[in-house]
Protein backbone atom coordinates (compact mmCIF):
# COMPACT_ATOMS: atom_id res chain seq x y z
CA UNK A 1 0.00 0.00 0.00
CA UNK A 2 1.09 3.07 -0.76
CA UNK A 3 1.34 6.00 1.73
CA UNK A 4 -0.29 9.33 0.57
CA UNK A 5 1.97 11.93 -0.87
CA UNK A 6 1.98 14.43 2.26
CA UNK A 7 2.89 11.66 4.32
CA UNK A 8 5.75 10.58 1.94
CA UNK A 9 6.87 13.97 1.89
CA UNK A 10 6.54 14.19 5.45
CA UNK A 11 9.30 11.05 5.35
CA UNK A 12 11.55 12.51 2.96
CA UNK A 13 11.87 15.81 4.77
CA UNK A 14 12.14 13.98 8.31
CA UNK A 15 15.50 11.61 6.71
CA UNK A 16 17.02 14.81 5.10
CA UNK A 17 16.98 16.24 7.79
CA UNK A 18 19.01 13.66 9.67
CA UNK A 19 21.51 14.44 7.73
CA UNK A 20 21.91 17.38 10.16
CA UNK A 21 21.05 16.01 13.53
CA UNK A 22 21.21 12.29 14.10
CA UNK A 23 18.42 12.42 16.67
CA UNK A 24 15.46 13.43 17.52
CA UNK A 25 16.57 16.87 19.42
CA UNK A 26 14.36 20.37 19.40
CA UNK A 27 17.19 21.11 16.83
CA UNK A 28 16.09 18.57 14.73
CA UNK A 29 12.48 19.17 14.85
CA UNK A 30 13.04 22.99 14.13
CA UNK A 31 14.80 22.16 10.75
CA UNK A 32 11.71 19.97 9.84
CA UNK A 33 9.44 22.69 11.04
CA UNK A 34 11.09 25.24 8.38
CA UNK A 35 10.36 22.96 5.78
CA UNK A 36 6.75 21.40 7.05
CA UNK A 37 5.45 23.92 9.13
CA UNK A 38 1.99 21.33 9.62
CA UNK A 39 4.39 18.43 10.12
CA UNK A 40 2.82 17.40 13.47
CA UNK A 41 -0.45 16.72 11.78
CA UNK A 42 1.40 14.57 8.70
CA UNK A 43 3.41 13.21 11.68
CA UNK A 44 -0.18 11.64 12.90
CA UNK A 45 -1.12 10.67 9.74
CA UNK A 46 2.06 8.27 9.37
CA UNK A 47 1.56 6.87 12.77
CA UNK A 48 -1.57 6.42 11.83
CA UNK A 49 -1.66 4.63 8.64
CA UNK A 50 1.66 2.39 10.34
CA UNK A 51 4.22 3.41 8.01
CA UNK A 52 7.37 2.29 8.97
CA UNK A 53 10.72 3.67 8.62
CA UNK A 54 13.57 1.56 8.39
CA UNK A 55 15.84 4.17 8.87
CA UNK A 56 14.11 5.09 12.27
CA UNK A 57 15.70 1.90 13.82
CA UNK A 58 19.07 3.60 14.68
CA UNK A 59 17.30 6.06 16.60
CA UNK A 60 16.42 4.97 20.13
CA UNK A 61 14.42 7.47 21.60
CA UNK A 62 10.77 8.25 21.90
CA UNK A 63 9.85 10.38 19.25
CA UNK A 64 11.00 8.40 16.28
CA UNK A 65 8.78 9.62 13.05
ZN1 LIG B 1 13.74 10.31 12.70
Amino acid sequence: MMAPPRIIDYIVVHELCHFHHRNHSDAFWNEVDKVLPDWRERKECSVNAGQVWISERQFEDNTAM
